[in-house]
């Protein structure tokens, strides 16, 4: 950010600013998503935008080394009290808050006092991996779905609604709220694709229209904080983490995503394996054989190793198949004559308690690393792989998800590609978070640790 990009970032917000006053917006808070998945906010006057356009918002670098509960790791990289960054509010995603009456949200980048952007920096990261893409001649679509669970005020986890899985009955008795999520969401031009009540105690989920990797994390950011702002109205309180009870089904926090080239969809009408092309396969393949080391960023809390178990929809074995919800990678082909653009690759076993930059940027990598080694992609699977025999998983090459968060960190570090991507300061401290999360459950029961994580994220 050169003295010259610092003027225009300055012009640029001082219209905005303008427009933004004249339709009520006092406050801009300004997020970003730290290593541990905790979206975190600096929130300036309407009137400071510009200022913080053109020189930022001072916070400090230690916030990469936040674990989930606020205590703050030491490692070889990771970053500790002293120094500054400064965060950059994008102006192109400013979003005026419907539910948060004269707020309006951006997200941040993350500069140094020089005007570099920092290293660690999350979103960043995931602009970076894009851009790779897109030199290897390919963009990507993608969109997070968003499941939650409501409870009455307090500490407990107390439903704020009852009724079966996908009832009827639950939408009627939150119709108000429902509607208020949905108009909330159109009045801040997010379009979504459904919403309705899920499996678990209290739980709901929404999903929203695919766009390039970086709006899709922004998005799920401020689909999530809006949520939140309408639940409040609501009087109710709001988890997003991958297991609000120890038993029961977890929220998780799906990635949709799909490769395409010269506006054609990789994911269909090719010659491989259930319609995808070659290049679409190898991306896949990449993804399916890091699928370990991808947890590192995509279901990194230990809430998350408690998600992933068999027969919960979560995806917990290294397997694909089409319309598959047990494997962790499920081929959404979409009804004949609209896959040309709705075939997409769901990644199942990622949660809401990833950084959505991290989650991207790891998926991006992982799949240009498969095309790189023209990765083979094994045999599709069309069953649960928790109702075969061991002797058969292994014959199909079906392994487990690592059960723990260290054996994620350790494949994460062990992949030379993904460090490369990731480059080795964050990927080492997102390392050493992991293992700094284990250890502070590694006496902890599943009760513990899901009241302990339950209001995090
Ligand atoms: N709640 C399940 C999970 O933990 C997913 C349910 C579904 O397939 O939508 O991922
Ligand atoms: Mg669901």
């Amino acid at each position: 950010m050169d003295e010259q990009e610092r003027a225009n970032q300055a012009a640029i917000a001082r219209k905005r600013q303008a427009e933004l006053a004249a339709r009520g917006v006092r406050v801009v808070s300004v997020t970003w998503v730290d290593n541990s998945g905790v979206t975190r906010v600096k929130a300036v006057p309407i009137d400071r935008l510009d200022h913080a356009a053109q020189w930022g918002i001072g916070a400090s670098p230690v916030f990469d080394s936040f674990l989930f509960n606020d205590f703050v790791i030491t490692g070889r990289h990771a970053p500790g009290a002293v120094g500054d960054l400064r965060l950059h509010p994008d102006l192109d995603r400013i979003t005026v808050l419907a539910a948060q009456p004269g707020w309006a949200w951006a997200p941040a980048d993350r500069y140094d006092q020089e005007g570099v952007a920092h290293p660690l920096d999350q979103r960043t990261l995931a602009r970076t991996a894009t851009a790779k893409l897109a030199e290897a001649g390919f963009t990507a679509r993608a969109a997070f779905e968003v499941e939650w669970a409501i409870s009455e005020p307090g500490e407990e986890f107390r439903p704020a609604v009852s009724g079966p899985a996908y009832g009827h009955a639950r939408l009627v008795a939150r119709s108000d709220y429902l509607r208020d999520i949905v108009a909330a969401l159109a009045d801040q031009h997010v379009s979504v694709d459904q919403i309705h009540p899920e499996y678990a105690a209290g739980q709901f989920e929404i999903s929203v229209a695919a766009g390039d990797p970086v709006f899709a994390a922004d998005s799920t950011v401020l689909v999530r904080e809006t949520i939140r702002a309408v639940s409040a109205h609501h009087d109710l309180r709001v988890s997003f983490a991958p297991k609000v009870l120890a038993d029961g089904v977890g929220n998780g926090g799906h990635v949709h995503l799909s490769l395409w080239r010269n506006e054609r969809n990789l994911f269909a009408n090719g010659d491989g394996p259930c319609g995808l092309t070659r290049e679409a396969a190898e991306f896949t393949g990449g993804i399916l054989r890091r699928l370990p080391a991808l947890l590192a960023v995509g279901a990194p809390s230990a809430g998350s190793c408690l998600r992933l178990v068999p027969s919960h929809w979560a995806g917990a074995f290294v397997a694909w198949g089409p319309e598959n919800r047990e494997a962790a990678l499920r081929l959404v082909t979409g009804p004949a004559g609209s896959r040309s653009w709705a075939a997409n690759l769901e990644v199942k076993c990622f949660d809401q308690s990833a950084n959505p930059y991290l989650a991207m940027a790891g998926l991006i990598f992982a799949g240009l690393s498969g095309m790189d080694e023209q990765a083979e992609l094994p045999d599709p699977v069309d069953v649960d792989p928790a109702t075969l025999s061991e002797e058969e998983r292994a014959k199909r090459g079906i392994t487990a998800l690592p059960g723990s968060l260290t054996e994620a960190a350790d494949a994460f570090l062990a992949d030379k590609r993904l460090c490369a991507g990731f480059g080795l300061p964050l990927a080492t401290t997102i390392a050493d978070l992991r293992r700094a999360e284990a250890e502070h459950f590694a006496d902890a029961s599943p009760e513990e640790i899901a009241s302990a994580q339950r209001w995090v994220y």
